[in-house]
């Protein structure tokens, strides 16, 4: 008598689990080592994956009512964006062309650009405006094979407006399939009224918005943008252990245009990610490998900023720091594709298709804290997987500028078949 199961997969060339990193990411040569299954099969009951091997044995098993054959294609755990900047109101596609005439990011603030008029635009935007604007978006992350994503607030800069904008996430993160973590990044830029005293607006982030934000559950974790001219090490050090007072974990937008000294102090805090590190120096590098901090590299920040110094991703593999790459989606950096900060870190970080593919699944899990929920195709967790229309792992970021993705199966519910959306199953 065969066991019954919702969904089989049958017959995948690879079957990539990523199995055995939930307690620890992997690191130096295990970001390499993807746990292959050839020929592989997946047992999908109630949301979750309840089985896992080969496909003679899953075959003999299981009946199911919904049977995949991946024959010449690839079974992965679906991708988790570990950093974006999801909700906003607005855009600032004019500053594309400001940027190649030479104008600086300063020159574009005192035009009323940058991200002061982000800030503008979703002050004013109603939380059902940026609902909205959420679902488009995450239904195309989805498409692409994004299947969790991590958001954060810092349009708002006021206490009013930081929890509007994360009261959206919740509501977000209700309504569409794809799971949205949120972030309070109230530390993300001086707002306007504060330009000549950022003290007070610190102040107020750690008497008002945190407590607030934390009372009501709306974040679950707490990052700041540590940044000349922007928040010092000691405005970060103090919002963020105020944070963690109230249950915040801290993240950290870390040495990314210029060294600080971030790196060492997500270390200091116990961040669960440092994110960017272009200019992380190498003692706070080895911080972060000792103590297992995610560093969370967006390979599309250097690229749209023109200053195309990437982080030195083959130097922190090697020194043992767990990476993970993540799309840094904001006004921007309007990427709604993460395969193409994959194809970027291959082509300009250099890491390997096996290495991008561990920092956009489990490690990308563990930079989110849900590393036991997620990012690896083992027995218990939920039935998120991708399915790619290319016969290897090695296939990844070779071919590219075309969208891989043949199937997302989300909380064991197919809800993209052939590249297309299955509408009536993603929002709820
Ligand atoms: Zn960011």
């Amino acid at each position: 008598m065969k066991k019954s199961a919702d969904i089989l997969i049958l017959h995948a060339s690879e079957l990539v689990t990523l199995d055995g990193y939930s307690d620890k990411p992997a690191v130096k040569s295990d970001m390499r080592n993807l746990g292959i299954i050839r020929d592989g099969a997946v047992a999908i009951e109630n949301g979750r994956i309840i089985d896992v091997g080969k496909s003679s044995s899953l075959a003999e098993k299981y009946s199911a009512e919904t049977v995949i054959n991946a024959d010449k294609k690839i079974v992965l755990p679906g991708f988790i964006d570990a950093h974006t900047h999801l909700l906003f109101l607005g855009s600032r596609e004019e500053e594309l062309t400001y940027k190649l005439e030479g104008m600086s990011y300063l020159e574009i603030l005192q035009r009323g650009g940058g991200i002061l008029k982000t800030v503008r635009e979703t002050r004013s935007a109603s939380i059902q405006e940026l609902v909205k604007a959420g679902i488009e978006r995450l239904d195309n992350m989805l498409v692409h094979g994004v299947t969790t994503v991590e958001g954060k607030s810092g349009y708002g800069l006021d206490v009013e407006n930081e929890i509007k904008m994360l009261e959206a996430y919740k509501i977000l993160n209700e309504k569409h399939v794809v799971d949205v973590i949120p972030t309070l990044l109230a530390a993300h830029a001086i707002p306007p009224e504060y330009k000549d005293n950022p003290d007070e607006y610190v102040d107020l982030i750690i008497d008002e918005i945190i407590p607030k934000v934390a009372e009501r559950k709306l974040a679950r974790f707490n990052d700041v943008f540590v940044e000349k001219g922007v928040f010092t090490i000691e405005h970060g050090r103090r919002i963020l252990l105020r944070g963690k007072e109230y249950g915040l974990v801290p993240k950290i937008h870390a040495d990314e245009i210029n060294y600080l000294g971030g790196a060492e102090l997500a270390g200091e805090v116990g961040a669960i990610s440092a994110d960017h590190l272009a200019r992380a120096s190498d003692k706070g590098l080895k911080i972060l490998a000792d103590k297992g901090v995610i560093g969370v590299l967006l390979p599309t920040a250097p690229m749209v900023l023109m200053d195309y110094s990437y982080p030195n991703a083959r130097k922190m593999i090697n020194m043992g720091v767990p990476i993970a790459i993540a799309s840094d989606f904001n006004p921007n950096c309007w990427v709604e594709n993460i395969q193409v900060p994959m194809f970027m870190a291959t082509y300009f970080l250099k890491m390997t298709p096996a290495e991008v593919i561990t920092a956009v699944t489990i490690n990308a899990a563990h930079a989110i804290g849900l590393s036991h929920e997620v990012g690896s195709i083992s027995v218990g967790k939920k039935a998120d997987i991708v399915i790619l229309d290319v016969p290897s792992h090695y296939w990844i970021n070779y071919k590219f500028g075309t969208n891989l993705v043949d199937t997302v199966i989300k909380n064991g519910k197919i809800v993209v078949e052939k590249g297309k959306l299955k509408n009536r199953e993603i929002r709820s």
